[in-house]
């Protein structure tokens, strides 16, 4: 039996259920959370948050990956309340966003030390919270090509990989061959990797899909919401049906087993305003509706939010501890 680790204990990845397996608690850049404009107390966080997430678990959402890493706000015991709140499992994530978010401490590290840092989060703990990573975070910086620090996190992602059996999910699956060669050197399958984003606005043409499925990695479609409908979208938005169509090519050609689909929402922003009206319940208001309306059955839906979602991590051998 393959076991995840969520912030407050192991569970069977039958336990996993629908997973949203790209999310944010909370999410800013480092240091964001001493700018006393975007000052938030404890009970603010929890008003934004709570309702988003009591709503995902009415909807029948069950699990809720983290995909925050070390330096962007990441914060376990408040994690263990709000999966003791709501009953969501929160899967945690070590690593980072990408090179450009890790602070000077890391970002001067070796690959050994960084290694070692992953696979103590993953097997240990993350700080005294008693809370284990349970899956790891790497990225790619902005520019859409790697950075040598991107590279070294990349490495140290996949060795703390080999020794825990613990998935890696990137931000960006753009220059994806960069990481797929440190990935190979390294000797990890791909089938352990989740290339994120490869449906945001701004890496259209920029995502060699071929390259990283045939090489045995998995797509991430996991910026579903950020809507160029939207009255304020991002940078990195899309109009929506260009996204759902390009979701639904994948569908079609029976490469279903490669996707996974969330929202990358940020329950409470840190440090900025966030996109106003996206949450991780686009996924059962909007998502979902569309699918079903497109004629996709609720088999395939089952299997984008729970099987797929139970076979990346089940590429993994089980975590060691308790
Ligand atoms: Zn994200």
């Amino acid at each position: 039996m393959t076991r995840v680790n969520t912030v407050t204990g192991p569970i069977a990845v039958e336990q996993l259920g629908f997973t949203s397996i790209h999310e944010h608690i909370g999410y800013g850049m480092p240091g964001s959370e001493l700018d006393t404009r975007w000052w938030k107390t404890p009970e603010q966080r929890y008003e934004e948050t709570i309702p988003k997430l009591r709503k995902f678990a009415e909807y029948g959402g069950q699990t809720f990956v983290d995909a925050t890493g070390i330096c962007n706000g990441r914060d376990i015991d408040y994690y263990q309340s709000i999966s003791e709140k709501t009953g969501i499992n929160i899967i945690a994530a070590t690593g980072f966003v990408g090179g450009d978010t890790a602070l000077k401490h890391f970002a001067e590290a070796s690959v050994e030390y960084l290694a070692e840092q992953f696979i103590h989060e993953l097997t240990v703990g993350i700080g005294r919270s008693g809370g284990k990573a349970g899956i790891i975070k790497v990225g790619v910086s902005r520019g859409f090509k790697m950075l040598p620090l991107d590279l070294r996190i990349y490495r140290a992602a996949a060795r703390a990989s080999l020794a825990t059996g613990a998935p890696i999910i990137t931000h960006l699956a753009v220059d994806a061959q960069s990481a797929i060669d440190v990935f190979d050197e390294e000797g990890l399958p791909l089938t352990r990797v989740l290339f994120g984003h490869a449906d945001d606005g701004v890496s259209q043409g920029k995502v060699d899909e071929e390259g990283i499925v045939g090489a045995g990695g998995r797509i991430g479609f996991d910026t579903f919401g950020y809507d160029l409908e939207l009255p304020d979208p991002p940078f990195w938005g899309r109009h929506r049906d260009e996204r759902f169509q390009h979701l639904m090519r994948y569908l079609r050609s029976g490469q279903i087993d490669k996707v996974l689909v969330a929202a990358d929402a940020n329950c409470s922003p840190l440090g900025w305003p966030g996109v106003k009206g996206h949450t991780i319940n686009y996924l059962f208001e909007q998502l979902i509706p569309d699918l079903k309306q497109d004629g996709v059955s609720d088999a395939v839906i089952d299997q984008l939010f729970v099987g797929n979602v139970v076979d990346f991590f089940s590429t993994t051998t089980p975590l060691e501890g308790e």
